[in-house]
């Protein structure tokens, strides 16, 4: 199994870091030819509006939508679900619209900016620490988006088909958790 790590913009490395440790080969893609040489994809966290800029210009942007169409796995944080999300409001910008929830940037307010939480997620039998960064908030999903946690009434953590979103950024800490259920999705 062979896992691509977005490297356009952002916290692309951690992920990497992350994935390798749990003895997966990792590829920084960077062109739309590369993305059929993974099994799946991470979209760090970061700059969304500059992610979606940059996709755009190198041709990433139409083939990653197709693939992720036809069931290519993707897992996108803070920046990424954004990326990720059918619809941004306030201020409304592209996304690739690929999971059925709707995000509002910055959200979480300026006092607090970053903050961790210990957060419930289904399946898991202890607590995760979730780093939220100017985190993305969900304001709306689907009936067909699985919400796996929330926070102050929040989902945080979404799934629908083959595209799995966090707001906060596993790849910050030590808890290989979120990445392994990834691998999972991606190996099914
Ligand atoms: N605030 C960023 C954005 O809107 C996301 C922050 C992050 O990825 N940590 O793109």
């Amino acid at each position: 199994m062979k896992i691509g790590v977005s490297g356009i913009q952002g916290d692309f490395r951690e992920h990497k870091v992350m994935l390798e440790k749990l003895g997966v080969d990792v590829k920084v893609v960077r062109k739309p030819e590369e993305l059929d040489e993974v099994d799946g994809l991470v979209i760090p966290g970061g700059e969304s509006t500059t992610m979606i800029r940059i996709m755009k210009m190198v041709n990433l942007y139409e083939k990653l939508k197709q693939k992720i169409k036809e069931g290519f796995p993707v897992f996108g944080t803070c920046a990424g679900m954004i990326l990720l999300s059918k619809e941004v409001v306030n201020f409304p910008q592209d996304s690739l619209g690929v999971i059925d929830i709707k995000v509002e940037r910055n959200a979480y307010g300026r006092q607090v900016d970053s903050f961790e939480e210990q957060i419930e997620v289904k399946g898991f039998e202890k607590p995760f620490n979730a780093i939220f960064i100017r985190a993305p908030k969900v304001v709306d999903y689907g009936e067909s988006v699985e919400v796996l946690a929330t926070y102050m009434d929040s989902p945080v953590l979404l799934r629908q088909n083959n595209v799995l979103v966090a707001s906060f950024h596993p790849e910050l800490t030590e808890d290989t958790r979120i990445h392994e259920y990834f691998l999972n999705m991606v190996k099914k």
